[in-house]
């Protein structure tokens, strides 16, 4: 006897490590997640489907303990369990492909300079990407701290000096002409120099 309870107890371990929350949501009958979960006085649990099933065979399916009708009633926290994962699952669906998306968009338009920057998170690039022209003309704006990588040699050249000079950093400056991709030509206020800058490494004063 305490052979078999030990045995058992290890199949019941295998088999939940082993299978994935989907698995243990769903109805061991028909594999479909149990929404609508019904708990057998055994403390088995069977989705809408799976319960017809039971109710025709009168014994439950995993541990054929006999059943009627009147002793099997809703199981609440599983289906509490089975809407959160639902969710869960959506969220996760939904995040993957807008990431994927945002990937795409990214090569599609290039890179910005700032692409590889850890510090940019995935919504600041998104809410940024939203909107490449925040500034018009005549406007006046705060040049930036560049917090563009240093890009090496070799792709400056390919690319273009996409770094902020430093003599500019803090400046104030006025928009004077609004370019392709949220470039914008700025002149400083102090001593009118124009510079070519996008619209990350400017402000609103
Ligand atoms: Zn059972």
């Amino acid at each position: 006897n305490n052979c078999g309870f030990s045995g058992r107890k290890g199949d019941l371990y295998t088999s939940e490590s082993g299978e994935s929350l989907r698995a243990i949501l769903s109805d061991p009958l028909t594999g479909t997640l149990m929404e609508d979960a019904m708990i057998l006085p055994c403390g088995h649990s069977y989705g809408g489907s799976g319960i017809q099933q039971i109710l025709r065979t009168k014994d439950c399916h995993t541990c054929s303990l006999p059943v009627s009708e009147d002793s099997i009633a809703p199981n609440l926290s599983l289906r509490l369990a089975v809407q959160a994962f639902k969710r869960e699952e959506e969220f996760h669906v939904n995040n993957l492909s807008k990431r994927r998306r945002e990937r795409y968009e990214q090569g599609g338009k290039g890179d910005f300079g700032d692409s590889t920057t850890a510090t940019t998170t995935s919504t600041d690039r998104q809410k940024r990407k939203t909107n490449h022209f925040p500034f018009a003309v005549s406007d006046r704006v705060i040049i930036k701290v560049s917090t563009n990588p240093v890009i090496p040699m070799k792709k400056k050249r390919d690319q273009g000096n996409k770094r902020t000079p430093q003599r500019f950093y803090n400046r104030e400056a006025v928009i004077t002409a609004q370019c392709m991709n949220g470039w914008y030509v700025v002149k400083t206020l102090d001593n009118a120099e124009s510079v070519k800058l996008q619209y990350r490494s400017l402000a609103k004063v």
